[in-house]
């Protein structure tokens, strides 16, 4: 079988593939794995928290989280459950707040109440009005999880070829023939896993034959972090109230204790990563509604992201999707679109389930 992509998700699709005594090929079109979304975002671990119940963001982000804290644990990747408060940062927004931890409830997660002293006991620097505490949030080094993915798929006798960029694909009767690098369609596999990230819709035009009514329309929504100077102010992550475009831009921390802020939402028409420094004045007015203290200056230009959408900027936000034979009717072809947030802390769920979608029809 073979899978397009070395991103977290390609890399733990191979490694259960792999794991089940398939002969595995992970073709990947950089020069090394993991250097697209999967290095540049927050490195998260989500408890679960918003998704609409029952969708696959929630279901895989849930049995995602469980699964990557076990296999942390197990296999010594760097992680920390830092937790995270999510605040509501006036008395308006109290109502807000509490419709969020009965969303979470719905999803199997609990968050816990504190008034704005129990807060500012566990984060003295915070301004809020309340908050809610996730105690299941984390952050993990992603690149070493990364690592220890494709090193369990390899030790299953998975191979990585890397600079393979997928140019060209022809159905055949139960195989799939590729073509890489402008070369003639030669490699041929019973089973396709389509994890290319960005390129998930553009990798399945490229599938000759392939009913083009079941790939998605692709849109690209940037996300920018600055870096702020010198020590974090608070111990746990901190999130205002999502908003229509997402989480809203909050304090993530690394693993050194660094703390950075994004990412925001900017809708773009090509990758470019790229980071316009004036973006930072409305992180400012942003951070400073928790944060009064942030100093003039602080903020630094640090890196940015692209999310993967399949829904546009006017449209509600739409799920993970893995499309099997059962969705589309192509036998052995498997294709993974729009997994976003949280596709880092989803990944060995989205395996498992990709696993399942694959050979139950074959
Ligand atoms: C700003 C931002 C913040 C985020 N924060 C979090 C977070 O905190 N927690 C969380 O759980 N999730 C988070 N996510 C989501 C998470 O990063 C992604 O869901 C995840 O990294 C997706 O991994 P992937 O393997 O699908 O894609 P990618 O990492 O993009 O990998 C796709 C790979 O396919 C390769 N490829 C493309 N086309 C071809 C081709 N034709 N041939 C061969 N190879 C090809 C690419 O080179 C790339 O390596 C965030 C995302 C963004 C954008």
């Amino acid at each position: 079988m073979a899978v397009i992509g070395a991103g977290v998700v390609g890399l733990a699709v191979a490694r259960a593939f792999a794991r089940q005594g398939h002969e595995t090929l992970l073709l990947e079109a950089a020069a090394t794995f993991g250097t697209e979304t999967s290095s540049r975002n927050s490195e998260v671990i989500h408890a679960g928290i918003y998704y609409p119940p029952g969708s696959l963001k929630a279901q895989t982000c849930v049995a995602g989280r469980d699964l990557l804290y076990e296999f942390c644990d197990r296999y010594g990747i760097p992680h920390r459950r830092c937790g995270k408060l999510i605040v509501a940062t006036s008395e308006a927004q109290l109502a807000r707040l509490s419709g969020l931890q009965e969303a979470a409830r719905a999803n199997g997660v609990q968050l816990e109440p504190l008034s704005r002293a129990q807060a500012l006991a566990l984060e003295p620097q915070l301004a809020c009005a309340a908050a809610l505490h996730s105690p299941l949030t984390g952050i993990i080094d992603s690149h070493a999880y990364m690592l220890a993915l494709l090193g369990q798929a390899q030790s299953h006798g998975a191979t990585l070829v890397c600079e393979s960029r997928v140019m060209r694909m022809r159905l055949e009767r139960n195989a799939v023939l590729i073509a890489v690098n402008g070369q003639e369609p030669t490699l041929r596999a019973a089973m396709l896993v389509n994890c290319a990230g960005l390129r998930a819709p553009e990798v399945a035009r490229l599938m000759e034959g392939f009913p083009p009514e079941h790939i998605p329309t692709p849109y690209f929504a940037k996300g920018s972090y600055f870096a702020l100077t010198g020590r974090s102010p608070f111990q746990r992550l901190i999130y205002p109230l999502p908003g229509p475009d997402g989480l809203g831009v909050h304090l993530t921390l690394d693993l050194a204790g660094r703390a950075r802020f994004g990412p925001d939402v900017q809708w773009v028409e090509q990758c470019d990563y790229a980071v316009d420094p004036r973006r930072a004045e409305r992180f400012y007015a942003g951070i400073r509604a928790f944060w009064p203290q942030l100093a003039p200056g602080a903020l630094q230009p640090a890196y940015a992201g692209i999310r993967p959408k399949i829904a546009g900027p006017l449209e509600a936000a739409a799920d993970f999707r893995i499309d099997g034979p059962q969705t589309h009717g192509v036998a052995g072809v498997v294709h993974l679109f729009g997994i976003e947030s949280p596709g880092l802390t989803a990944s060995l769920a989205l395996a498992e389930h990709v696993l399942q979608v694959a050979t139950a029809s074959g």
